[in-house]
């Protein structure tokens, strides 16, 4: 795709964020946009943080890290906060621990100890639960009835890792409204969560190109857009 073309499709998703907080009655503070460049070349980030965009979510570790030194040796987007938003294999936790704004997609018991494992002495890495929100057999994330469990454990056991909120995929995809009760969903379990935990849990991260406007309805702080942005994704090698 054209530069021209890349900054007219950001500001008019960066417009359409826009509306969606106003209906919203919300305040745009409160909705953090992470540009979704999983697959897109390094170029593209480059051009949309020149346009402004701070945050970036890759899905896959090797990608995302090979991304970023290509970035950081041609001296671009130092100030770019990177946000890990696929699965992450535990036996990958020291390439990504410490390495990440903020790590969405925290699952499991052994990906928690993992981590912390591997956090650099005095530093703390920000997580969000992955919950699989339409309890989907076949689905990335813990089934919501395992959330509080996990995160008891991270506040019992992670002392190097911050639990700040929960993050899904909702079943549907592309859905739009659809998909509205499944982030109410989310937001009553955070909200249950918090009361249980004690933490402010301040981040809900839901919400991508088709259904983003609905999830901030609902009261999304994180949304993740990919394809409204840099188009669609070339496939997978
Ligand atoms: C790819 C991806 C997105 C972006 O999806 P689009 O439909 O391209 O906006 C958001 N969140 C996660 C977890 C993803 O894997």
């Amino acid at each position: 795709m054209s530069n021209d073309a890349l900054r007219a499709r950001y500001a008019s998703v960066l417009e359409r964020v826009a509306e969606a907080v106003a209906a919203a009655g919300r305040r745009p503070e409160e909705v953090r946009l992470v540009a979704v460049s999983k697959l897109h070349p390094a170029g593209d980030v480059a051009e949309v943080a020149a346009a402004g965009q701070v945050d970036f979510g890759e899905n896959y570790v090797q990608e995302a890290l090979e991304k970023r030194s290509l970035l950081q040796a041609q001296g671009l987007c130092g100030d770019v906060r990177w946000h890990m938003i696929g699965h992450v294999q535990s036996r990958k936790a020291g390439q990504v621990a410490g390495a990440f704004a903020l790590i969405h997609t925290l699952d499991s018991v052994k990906l928690a100890d993992a981590l912390e494992r591997h956090m650099p002495a005095g530093s703390v890495q920000p997580v969000l639960l992955e919950i699989n929100v339409g309890d989907e057999p076949q689905k990335a994330g813990i089934p919501a009835a395992e959330a509080s469990a996990l995160a008891a454990h991270v506040q019992a056991h992670c002392p190097h890792l911050s639990l700040e909120g929960l993050m899904c995929l909702p079943p549907v995809f592309d859905a739009g409204e659809a998909a509205r009760p499944y982030f109410a969903r989310l937001r009553r379990l955070r909200d249950a969560l918090r009361e249980e935990c004690g933490l402010p849990l301040p981040h809900l991260s839901m919400g991508m190109s088709g259904d983003f406007a609905a999830a901030i309805a609902e009261g999304a702080t994180i949304v993740r857009i990919g394809t409204d942005i840099f188009g669609p994704r070339p496939p997978k090698k």
